[in-house]
């Protein structure tokens, strides 16, 4: 039950952001489970610090022209939201789709304060991105979109103000963009961006770092119920960069990933499936996951997304995007004998899908939590940057799995501390909310 300031806060929230369904839905369900804190500590009510926390510091659009390879001129809208430095410089990825718009990344900017806190690097949280969609453009168009993206980009961010990364549409190839483009309007070689290349100041396993962070939280959800990934079933969504990488990690420690999916459907492949064909299709020739089934004649194709969680499985992953995951997949899933789901994508369920897990004992990994390992590598990337060396991929994994195995003892201690034992997503938020409470309480009111 939630009390009179957890409804008065969230009463302001909607008022002033009504066209914003999935912003209110992120902040209701960390604004929920701050209730026992405020209880705890009404030095939080009295500096306002919640009121504070929801306001992003600043938002900036801005207009995006650029020329299609017809000649044609395209006009896309570009964001970025500076949502909190109170840890330091803001920092969160660019998503490219074309349903990005101003709520979703204010959602993705306030998620991501906490997700940066809870790493204990010193990052503050934002997010952009734009509605242009990067499916079906060639390299030249999509080149000439990021270095119209960046000419008004630039002025806002910095290595020490905001420094963006990847998401979804945006990998190697776009970063690069974007960086040659920085580099050229300011005369200067920073690490401004994260994920870069390993030629110009890119950190190893960034780019695993997302999947493998997630099969590492995933390993300590697994260890509390006495299990493994040895001879597991489990099921991923989406088939971009969180999700192969998770695979392979999965397959290194002896589990079976038996499907995956993309915006048009998903396949099984009951032997287990082929990474290597995977990542061919979808990171070299950016192809659909629909041509998996051509060359693997065991493995089915279904159109459609959503049917991925009738697939049985021990664990699921969902990572590919908000809300996919709603209350009827999950009640299936429990009903399949799933016993631990954990979220690489954000806010991948929907909250009566999360009750049900809750509500059925099914080991929950929240995505601020669970999907944190791609930031955290990302931090490690500017502090090589800074110090002008770079760590083998061994130093940079082990960081990142210490940093996971960290994450997993705050959540857990956080859940117990506050009255809901064994209840991470609760257990995430209060962790990472004490943390940006902490250093704005002595910031002042700023
Ligand atoms: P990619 O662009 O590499 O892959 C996204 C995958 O999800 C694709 O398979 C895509 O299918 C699918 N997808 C995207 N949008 C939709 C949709 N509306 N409906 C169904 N499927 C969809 O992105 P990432 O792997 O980087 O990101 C996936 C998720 O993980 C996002 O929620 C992102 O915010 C989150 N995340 C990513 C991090 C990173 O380091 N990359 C870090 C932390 C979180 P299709 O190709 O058909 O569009």
């Amino acid at each position: 039950m939630s009390s009179a300031f957890v409804d008065s806060v969230l009463a302001a929230v909607i008022s002033r952001n009504p066209a914003e369904p999935e912003f209110i839905q992120a902040v209701r369900e960390v604004v929920e489970s701050l209730d026992p804190v405020i209880r705890k500590k009404p030095e939080i009510a009295r500096l306002k610090i919640v009121e504070r926390i929801v306001e992003p510091e600043r938002q900036v659009l801005f207009r995006v022209p650029w020329v299609d390879d017809k000649g044609e001129i395209q006009i896309n809208r570009g964001f970025r939201v500076q949502f909190n430095s109170a840890l330091g410089p803001y920092k969160g990825g660019l998503r490219l789709h074309p349903s990005v718009n101003l709520g979703i990344i204010k959602f993705l900017g306030f998620e991501q304060v906490f997700k940066n806190a809870l790493t204990t690097t010193p990052i503050g949280g934002g997010k952009g991105g734009s509605d242009f969609d990067p499916k079906g453009k060639s390299d030249n168009e999509v080149m000439r979109f990021c270095q119209s993206f960046m000419s008004e980009l630039f002025r806002h961010i910095g290595p020490d103000t905001d420094v963006p990364a990847g998401d979804i549409g945006v990998g190697g190839r776009e970063i690069g963009y974007l960086y040659g483009q920085y580099k050229k309007l300011t005369n200067s070689f920073t690490g401004v961006l994260t994920g870069k290349g390993l030629s110009y100041g890119g950190s190893l396993a960034r780019t695993e770092a997302t999947g493998y962070g997630l099969v590492y939280f995933t390993s300590r959800m697994l260890r509390d119920r006495g299990a493994d990934w040895q001879g597991k079933r489990v099921v991923i969504s989406g088939s971009g960069n969180v999700a192969i990488y998770a695979a392979e990690k999965i397959q290194s420690l002896g589990g079976k990933v038996v499907a995956l999916s993309d915006s048009g459907g998903y396949i099984v492949d009951e032997e287990g499936i082929d990474l290597a064909a995977v990542k061919r299709i979808k990171e070299v020739e950016r192809g659909r996951i629909k041509e998996y089934s051509g060359d693997h004649p065991k493995a089915s194709y279904t159109e459609g997304c959503a049917g991925i969680w009738a697939v049985p499985c021990d664990v699921a992953l969902p990572c590919a995007t908000q809300n996919e995951l709603d209350g009827k997949a999950a009640a299936i899933l429990v009903k399949n004998g799933c016993i631990a789901v954990a979220e690489g994508a954000n806010m991948p369920s929907t909250p009566e899908a999360v009750e049900c897990f809750l509500a059925s004992k099914v080991s929950f990994g929240p995505a601020k939590a669970a999907n944190a390992g791609g930031v955290a590598t990302s931090a490690l990337e500017m502090c090589q940057n800074s110090m002008r060396l770079a760590w083998t991929f061994e130093e940079v994994d082990a960081r990142l799995h210490g940093i996971m195995d960290n994450i997993y003892d705050q959540c857990r201690a956080a859940s117990e501390a506050y009255g809901a034992p064994g209840n991470l997503a609760a257990g995430a938020n209060i962790a990472g909310f004490l943390r940006v409470a902490e250093a704005m309480t002595a910031q002042g009111v700023v």
